[in-house]
């Protein structure tokens, strides 16, 4: 089983069992006072105590199908995302607390959002989709500008920078290179795509993805080879496939780019 799925379980049984003692606490003051209206209240608590495991269990099956049959179906769309509210909130809450790695719940999050967006309607025409980069994918030598205007880029071929471009111009989709999550959002707000495929790294993905909650964000990892933000890179033919699925005649205007 993958091991995020597993962590992700692991922080679900927590969360029953800290919802679980809650309703064993409420029992337990039921039965200490007998003053209706505190008993009336406690008797709420209980059910909506019930209530929150058993859509947690709901929740966790629907994200275990989800990342099995690697498709969120209709029925699912309220379950997974109760998950993605509830379960992975609180995954990174108590892996903060430990101090543990957060990527691979942000990666489980960034993988389950992905699988909720391709499951819907995401064929756009090209100058509706924006591919976002991050500043990190330039080779840290370069002297070209190319955050606001990627076409200063020379194309010389010693960062991925060029061949993303080349491969965007073919499809005739926008790209954007952006130096942070503001500069991130102001692009969107500005050029008003109506679905983005952005690259970035796990933390950078899961809090844009969050942000831009009203458009939908198909989000690819970086790889890091030399550390966090410098040098970064990124498969370009996984941020074509990625482009092809998302265009609503991607053949054709391949045909027309090339
Ligand atoms: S491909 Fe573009 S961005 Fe990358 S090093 Fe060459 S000119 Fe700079």
């Amino acid at each position: 089983m993958d091991k995020r799925l597993k962590s992700l379980m692991g922080y679900t049984l927590l969360l029953l069992l800290v919802i679980g003692l809650m309703v064993l606490l409420f029992s337990y003051i039921y039965h200490l006072f007998s003053i209706d209206l505190y008993n009336s209240i406690i008797n709420i608590l209980i059910i909506i105590s019930i209530m929150m495991m058993v859509s947690l269990v709901i929740a966790m099956a629907a994200i275990f199908i989800a990342l099995k049959t690697r498709r969120v179906y209709p029925f699912m769309i309220f379950p997974v995302k109760l998950g993605m509210k509830i379960v992975l909130p609180f995954a990174l809450f108590v892996t903060d607390v430990l101090k543990n790695d957060k990527d691979m719940i942000r990666s489980l999050f960034i993988d389950i959002n992905n699988l909720f967006v391709e499951s819907g309607n995401i064929r756009r025409s090209p100058d509706k989709v924006l591919l976002l980069l991050p500043h990190c994918l330039q080779d840290s030598e370069c002297s070209r500008k190319i955050t606001n205007n990627v076409s200063n880029c020379v194309r010389c071929g010693r960062c991925k920078i060029g061949e993303i471009i080349e491969m965007a111009e073919k499809r005739g989709v926008q790209v954007f290179v952006a130096t942070g999550g503001t500069a991130a959002r102001n692009a969107i707000a500005k050029l008003k795509p109506e679905i983005v495929l952005s690259v970035a790294c796990e933390r950078d993905l899961a809090i844009g993805i969050s942000d831009v909650s009203k458009i939908p964000v198909i989000g690819v990892l970086n790889n890091r080879p030399n550390g966090p933000c410098v040098n970064t890179t990124v498969d370009v033919d996984v941020l074509a496939g990625k482009l092809d699925k998302m265009l609503a005649e991607p053949a054709a205007l391949q045909e027309n780019g090339s």
